[in-house]
């Protein structure tokens, strides 16, 4: 069975830094806590145990991991920071620099009076960073275009639309559409990571070639993204999604050929190695 990987698959930029700035600190002798998954990944929050640096979802909890907390690639609100340091933890700070500018940029546009719609996932965590703090009466998060439709827009004259990194653009040109016939002063920015958009757009690519019998997707239960590549794959190709390499199963490449593989931007290169390696052996 031949494999093709995808041009472009598995860890972003963003997401490297994140497991980088980790491994310096376990490099230093420290250790500490991840608040939240560093990345969506199960294979990456184990490695991460074992380095010295477990998952928390409490604060108060990396007091007894030597007093040091870990902020992943998704970023968290200010008043996060402030109370990690209220409570004397050291922090170290993965967020994306691509999710640094959307915080800046929704503070830019409240202070310019806009209101804020964020089209994304209410409990997502970069969401959740994004909005924990603001007044509730400046904001809303849209995921449906049902949302959209029934929101009160005649209150807000003047909004800044805002995406969660991760979203497919395709998917809500509806959304902005209904907006653009409801506010007078719609102001977008366009806040998609292109990491992800290369991701997708390599996927499709190896869904248009015609001698390739399934796509293996690589990645975290959790992770948005890797989702957002099944539902792409799905689209014309037999589908199987693995957290790693032990979820493959020999019946299900029966009689195929040729198989195209991908990976979520949270999935390490080690799980891809795997996958590859034991879909080869398959062959
Ligand atoms: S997917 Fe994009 S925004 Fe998210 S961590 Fe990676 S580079 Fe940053």
């Amino acid at each position: 069975m031949d494999v093709v990987l995808a041009e472009k698959y598995g860890f972003c930029a963003g997401v490297r830094v994140a497991d980088k700035l980790v491994r310096i600190a376990v490099g230093k002798g420290q250790s500490g806590a991840i608040l939240g998954q560093v990345v969506h990944n199960e294979s990456v929050e184990k490695e991460m145990a074992g380095l010295g640096f477990p998952t928390v979802h409490r604060l108060e909890e990396a007091r007894e991991h030597a007093g040091r907390i870990v902020f992943s690639a998704h970023g968290v609100a200010p008043s996060v920071r402030a109370e990690a340091e209220a409570l004397g933890l050291a922090a170290i700070d993965t967020t994306c620099k691509f999710v640094t500018d959307i915080h800046r940029e929704i503070a830019r546009s409240l202070d310019d009076d806009c209101f804020i719609a964020v089209l994304g996932q209410k409990g997502h965590r970069e969401v959740i960073g994004y909005t924990k703090d603001l007044d509730p009466s400046r904001y809303e998060v849209f995921y449906d275009l049902d949302e959209v439709v029934a929101f009160p827009w005649e209150a807000h004259p003047r909004v800044k639309v805002v995406f969660q990194t991760t979203l497919n653009a395709d998917r809500f040109a509806d959304h902005v559409a209904e907006m653009r016939r409801r506010v007078a002063d719609l102001r977008i920015a366009d806040t998609i990571c292109y990491a992800t958009k290369e991701n997708q757009d390599a996927l499709r690519a190896l869904c248009a070639d015609p001698s390739i019998d399934a796509i293996v997707v690589i990645g975290g239960r959790h992770s948005k993204n890797t989702k957002e590549l099944v539902r792409i794959a799905e689209e014309s190709k037999r589908t199987i999604f693995v957290g790693t390499a032990a979820d493959l199963r020999e019946e299900d490449f029966s009689g195929m050929r040729k198989v195209g593989v991908t990976a979520g931007a949270s999935t390490p290169d080690y799980d891809v190695e795997a996958v590859v390696s034991r879909l080869r052996a398959m062959g």
